[in-house]
C-alpha cells in the first residue's frame, strides 16, 4: 500500500515542506530568508522570518498535494544539524502533527536526506558523495552500515566561502550564482590550494582574495581563480575517494553543486577515472522539505521512527553518526 510521507525542513536559510507519496512527489513549497545587502544571516531574524511564513507553507503544501493532516501516514523532520532555533520550529511543528494527528514521527538528519534525494532522482546507486552547500562541505561514501565521511572542510563550508566572498566584494546574496556569472569572464591570479590529507580549507583562500581585491586585482579574475583553486580541492579529495572505495559513481548535491564549472571539472575527473557523474536537480540540489518527506518514508519502512522524548533537535549531527537501517 503507498504511503504519505510530509517533510519539514528547517535547518536555516529555508523552511520547506515537502510531501511524496512512495517515490512521486506531490509538494515541494519552500520559502528562504534572504539578509539585507552586506549583512549575513542572524539566526534571530531567520526564526521571525521562518515563523511569519511556517503556516502558509504548510497550508500551500497540503493544497498542492490535495491532502489534510489526516491522510499522512508519517510527518518527517529535520533534526540536525543546522542553526538551533530554526530546528526547533521544525521539530516543534512536527511533534504537534504528531501529538494532534497521532501520526508516527521521523527525525532525519540533513545531509542523508540531500544524498537520498539525490540517488532517487538521478538513478545512481552506491556512488561517492560531493556534498557542497552553505552550511556543510563533504566528500562521503556508504560503507559497512553508514554513510561515511572521507574527507570534509577544516574550516567553512564551500557556499559560506561564496558568499563570505560575495559580500565582501559587495555583491547580491546568496553570492554563488553572482561569482559563477562573473568568473566567465576572468583569468587566473594566483590562489592558496589548500589540500590535507583528505580534508580541505576555504578560508585562507577567501582571505586572499579579500587582499587582492583591497589590492585592485581584477573581481572577474578573482571569481574565476577562485572557483577553480575551491573546485580543484574539492574534486582532488573526490577522486582519491573514488580510488580507495572503487566505486564507480559520483554523485553531486547541495546549493553549489548547480555550478557548472563545478560540474564540468568533475566531469573531467569522473572521465579519467571511468566513473559517471550524476548531479542532482537543480531544484532539489538546494535545501527543500521533499528530501525530509523522502528519506521519512525510506526511515519508516525500515521501521526507524523517532519517540517524542528524543525527538530534541542535534544541532551538530554528523552524517556518519546515523545508522543506515533502510539500504
Ligand atoms: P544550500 O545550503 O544547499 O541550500 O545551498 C546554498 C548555497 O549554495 C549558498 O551558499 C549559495 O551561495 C550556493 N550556491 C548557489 N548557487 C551556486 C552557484 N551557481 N555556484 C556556487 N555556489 C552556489
Ligand atoms: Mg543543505
Amino acid at each position: 500500500m503507498s504511503k504519505i510521507s510530509l517533510g519539514i525542513e528547517s535547518t536555516a536559510h529555508t523552511f520547506g515542506i515537502g510531501v511524496v507519496e512512495d517515490k512521486k512527489i506531490l509538494a515541494d513549497e519552500k520559502s528562504f530568508y534572504k539578509p539585507p545587502l552586506g549583512q549575513g544571516m542572524l539566526p534571530r531574524k531567520v526564526f521571525e522570518f521562518h515563523s511569519e511564513n511556517a503556516a502558509n507553507i504548510l497550508k500551500n503544501a497540503l493544497i498542492k498535494a490535495n491532502i489534510s493532516l489526516k491522510d499522512i501516514d508519517v510527518v518527517s523532520f529535520s533534526q540536525g544539524p543546522g542553526l538551533p532555533n530554526c530546528l526547533t520550529l521544525g521539530a516543534f511543528i512536527a511533534r504537534y502533527i504528531s501529538i494532534k494527528y497521532k501520526k508516527p514521527l521521523v527525525g532525519v538528519n540533513h545531509p542523508v536526506a540531500h544524498l537520498e534525494i539525490g540517488k532517487l532522482l538521478t538513478d545512481c546507486k552506491d556512488p561517492v558523495t560531493v556534498y557542497c552547500s552553505g552550511g556543510n562541505t563533504q566528500i562521503i561514501a556508504y560503507e559497512s552500515g553508514r554513510y561515511r565521511v572521507f574527507g570534509e572542510t577544516l574550516d567553512i563550508p564551500i557556499g559560506n566561502a561564496f558568499d563570505v566572498l560575495a559580500r565582501s566584494l559587495g555583491l547580491e546574496m546568496p553570492g554563488g550564482p553572482v561569482i559563477e556569472k562573473i568568473a566567465k569572464k576572468g583569468k587566473w591570479v594566483d590562489l592558496p590550494y589548500i589540500v590535507k590529507g583528505m580534508d580541505f580549507s576555504f578560508s585562507g583562500i577567501v582571505t586572499e582574495c579579500q587582499r587582492l581585491a583591497k589590492r585592485g586585482v581584477k573581481i572577474e579574475d578573482i571569481a574565476y581563480s577562485f572557483q577553480e583553486s575551491c573546485f580543484s580541492m574539492l574534486i582532488e579529495a573526490a577522486e582519491r575517494a573514488l580510488a580507495h572505495t572503487e566505486k564507480k559513481e559520483i554523485l553531486v548535491t547541495g546549493g553549489v553543486a548547480a555550478n557548472q564549472r563545478l560540474n564540468e571539472m568533475l566531469e573531467i575527473m569522473c572521465k579519467e577515472r571511468d566513473a559517471k557523474l550524476f548531479s542532482v536537480p537543480l531544484k532539489y540540489s538546494g535545501d527543500n522539505g521533499v528530501m525530509i518527506a523522502y528519506t521519512g518514508l525510506l526511515m519508516s519502512n525500515a521501521k526507524c521512527f523517532t519517540r517524542i522524548e528524543d525527538s530534541f533537535i542535534k544541532k551538530d549531527w554528523r552524517i556518519d553518526e546515523v545508522d543506515v537501517k533502510w539500504m
